[in-house]
């Protein structure tokens, strides 16, 4: 009878667990679990602080009678595993309530002990109203926190997901809430230029941005936590939420042998075994190689903790038959109203790994314009500028981008090029999409460009042209112009550009744009066949265009 032993009880160790006991009746399973609780939602914990998850019970999927009644899995919870002996192929175990201490031998030994979230050494830090979010028990003295009377301001540090995620549920149990974000956008899995969308609803909802602008100390005033930022602002909080990040809890491994990485990761091969053969790992604290940049990353997410589980199981019980492949950390979060998803690489992954790469931007409808209540989304993919291959994609709006993102996942998954999101046929009836969907018409802009038909120009590359003195031409309707164009823009728009074109000049790189690149593009084909050749749309047009600059 084998004998696995699992550190962590949460996504990656209790998926583990249960898939072993499903494929091997007969193994003794134990899983060891520093806190209190296994199994329990910790992407839901935020909706828990904002009282939309009402009752705490729902937090925990399983609990360890329920865990060994229907699985026969003997969960150990407030059990620490501090030591590996790998010769004598044992684990010592602290045991939190009794204060005891134990070694338990295992066959084969799985690490899932998760990432924990960073708390650089800034001054004042220790200040007890400075929250980080892990664990039900973190969220237990959050919410404490925030349901006194008296907490009235909040500071959430870093503009991550979970830092967003927050700040909504902080904002909607009516404190006033301030972001502070060091880089110069909120969430980094998405481009600029869609982060600006996501600040500009941010701040519509109330909520006070800082950003370019990190945390220099914390100054300790009684119950009320000053944080300085490095520009020298004062914000007064009540409670400070620290949310930048997260790093491989593996300090317990320091002296194990185990391979770690710089940052604290644990090193694995496609069948999650670490540099000890009867030892394995998998979630937030492995290091794997991305399937598009063949660099290692670590990527801290729920999805593929839960799918490596279920992998590493089979790789036990199997003999190592299926490798994985590697996350391309398909990710997604709800702000307020809007929704913000990405999947692959961004412009600023795409950069670090040194990969050729174009844009193309559509702001479209999440369905029929003419049936009630259709909402613009913006999605934006990176591919290559040659084969058409796809890096990533992003998107921003209100309803319908969880699905096209997850599409576009599903592509960048199977090697899927720009030609397969033009092709792409999905269940349209006008209540949920178009005949052609905003997927079509963002592999379509990728199509025409590959093909030589358009030359999309992205809105920085555009800035940059316009300073440089291009031919700037607004080809949307007067009164859209009235309203607001690029400087130093001529307008014609694209029914007159016919009859107008000796107004274009010939010997000047000419960019046109519209509101959102349709129409630009349609007068890119009359220039283009007219013989102009330096000519070049706004992909995402004047929209993308307005929001990031
Ligand atoms: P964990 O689930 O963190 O489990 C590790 C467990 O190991 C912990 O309970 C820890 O106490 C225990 N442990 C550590 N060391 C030891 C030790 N030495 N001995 C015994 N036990 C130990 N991901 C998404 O994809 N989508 C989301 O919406 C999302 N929202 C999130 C919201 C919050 C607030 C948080 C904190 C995370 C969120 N995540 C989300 C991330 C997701 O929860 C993690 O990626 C996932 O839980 C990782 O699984 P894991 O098993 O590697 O680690």
């Amino acid at each position: 009878m084998a004998k696995y032993l699992i550190v962590g009880g949460v996504a990656g160790g209790a998926g583990t667990a249960a898939r072993l006991r499903r494929r091997d009746e007969n193994a003794q399973i134990i899983m060891f679990e520093r806190g209190q609780y296994i199994s329990y939602a910790n992407c839901g914990l935020p909706y828990y602080a904002g009282n939309v998850i009402t009752e705490r019970s729902r937090l925990f999927v399983m609990t360890p009678e329920r865990f060994m009644e229907s699985l026969n899995v003997e969960a150990r919870v407030q059990s620490e595993v501090v030591f590996i002996n790998r010769k004598a192929k044992t684990i010592h175990v602290k045991d939190l309530k009794n204060n005891t201490e134990y070694d338990e031998r295992y066959d084969t030994l799985i690490l899932s002990p998760g990432a924990s979230p960073v708390r650089p050494p800034i001054p004042g830090i220790e200040h007890p109203g400075i929250y980080s979010l892990r664990s039900v028990s973190d969220i237990d003295h959050i919410k404490e926190k925030i349901d006194s009377p008296a907490t009235k301001r909040a500071v959430v540090v870093g503009g991550g997901f979970i830092g967003l995620e927050m700040a909504e549920n902080l904002k909607e149990r009516g404190l006033e809430v301030s972001v502070v974000e060091a880089l110069e956008q909120v969430m980094n899995i998405i481009d600029y230029d869609l982060a600006a969308e996501v600040q500009q609803h941010l701040r519509a909802k109330g909520v006070n941005l800082f950003l370019k602008d990190g945390v220099a100390s914390f100054e300790d005033h009684g119950s009320i936590v000053s944080v300085r930022l490095s520009s020298g602002t004062l914000i007064d909080a009540d409670i400070v939420i620290l949310s930048i990040g997260v790093r491989p809890d593996t300090a317990f491994l320091k002296d194990s042998g185990i391979e770690l990485v710089k940052n604290g990761a644990i090193k694995v091969d496609p069948f999650f075994t670490t540099n000890d053969p009867n030892i394995r790992a998998v979630g937030d604290a492995i290091e794997f190689a991305s399937p598009l940049t063949k660099l290692s990353s670590t990527v801290p997410l729920a999805g593929p903790a839960n799918k490596q589980a279920r992998l590493c199981a089979d790789a036990i019980i199997d003999g190592n038959k299926r490798p994985y492949g590697g996350t391309i950390a398909t990710s997604i979060a709800k702000i307020f109203d809007m929704t913000v998803a990405s999947t692959g690489l961004t412009e600023k992954g795409v950069k670090a790994a040194g990969l050729p790469y174009r844009t193309a931007v559509t702001h479209a409808g999440n369905h029929a314009g003419y049936y009630p209540n259709s909402r613009q989304l913006t999605l934006k993919i990176l591919y290559h500028p040659q084969s058409g291959k796809l890096w990533g994609a992003q998107a921003v709006g209100y309803d319908g981008v969880d699905k096209r993102v997850d599409v576009i996942s599903a592509f960048i998954g199977k090697e899927g090029n720009v030609y397969d999101l033009a092709e792409f046929e999905q269940a349209y009836a006008p209540p949920f999409s178009s005949a052609k969907d905003p997927v079509n018409m963002v592999g379509f802009i990728a199509v025409n460009t590959l093909e030589g038909f358009s030359d999309t120009i992205s809105w920085d590359e555009a800035q940059k042209e316009s300073n440089n003195g291009a031919f700037m031409l607004d080809v949307r309707s007067e009164e859209e112009y009235e309203l607001g164009t690029i400087e130093g823009s001529v307008n014609i728009p694209h029914t007159e550009l016919r009859q107008k074109l000796a107004m274009v000049p010939t010997d000047r790189l000419v960019i046109l744009y519209c509101a959102i690149g349709l129409r630009g593009y349609l007068a890119e084909r009359i220039l283009r066949q007219n013989g102009y050749t330096k000519v070049r749309n706004l992909t995402g047009g004047f929209k993308t265009y307005d929001s990031a600059v």
